[in-house]
């Protein structure tokens, strides 16, 4: 099947309300111009520098999502046209944000990771980190980013109910947060579910999914 026709296949599966990132990374953008003209407009990358590469060789009116691991000193290179960042997962990397949108004239908005997984190698923050960092005042003071949501990755599992108790998981975090709204967290996305999983993840709640093979073909 063509990249069009996979992307269109799940474009018909997916409830109104749930926003498809077309994750695009280690992809040519000769592969994400398919997708770009089949009316793809939301394309995900998971390195800054190939990002930033895409974003200067493709249309303006793409909306680009970092969803990789963000490294504080790559934030500049991106500042100037990301749309939503998802794997923020500390307050360190959120202030360091806030200062390149703010260098920019811009507001930036971020997803914080949550750590719902077993496996370790997954990052993000637990439940109490969250709360911590929410409550902080030096957050509190951060003008030119948006929390706008959460982000989630399961384990790499076949147990589809691991699956589900991890994406339950972080909807009721996601819930419970509903009553912290302050101008900069203001929380109406969960990012979670990518192709092997993302109907699962909105059955459990997901607005956002991230979905790369199933578009694109599998990666080397
Ligand atoms: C690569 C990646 C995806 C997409 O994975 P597929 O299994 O190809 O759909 C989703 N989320 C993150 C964070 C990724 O790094």
């Amino acid at each position: 099947m063509s990249i069009e026709q996979n992307l269109l296949s799940i474009k018909s599966t997916l409830p109104k309300q749930v926003t498809l990132v077309a994750v695009s990374k280690t992809k040519p953008v000769s592969d994400l111009m398919e997708a770009y003209e089949a009316g793809q407009c939301v394309f995900g990358e998971n390195k800054i520098q190939e990002m930033v590469e895409k974003w200067e060789m493709m249309p303006k009116d793409i909306q680009w999502h970092m969803i990789g691991h963000v490294q504080t000193n790559k934030v500049k290179f991106m500042a100037p046209f990301v749309n939503l960042i998802h794997g923020v997962d500390s307050l360190k990397l959120l202030q360091e944000i806030d200062k390149q949108a703010k260098k920019n004239n811009r507001t930036i908005d971020c997803l914080l990771q949550i750590f719902v997984a077993e496996e370790e190698t997954k990052f993000g923050l637990d439940e109490d980190e969250l709360a911590l960092l929410l409550s902080s005042t030096i957050f509190q003071g951060l003008k030119n980013i948006r929390v706008i949501g959460l982000m989630g990755m399961a384990t790499f599992t076949a147990n589809q109910n691991q699956i589900k108790k991890e994406f339950t998981h972080l909807k009721t975090i996601f819930d419970k947060l509903q009553v912290t709204k302050t101008t900069n967290c203001q929380l109406n996305t969960i990012s979670m579910g990518m192709s092997g999983d993302y109907q699962l993840a909105i059955d459990c709640g997901s607005t956002m999914v991230r979905i790369g093979s199933s578009i694109f073909g599998g990666r080397k």
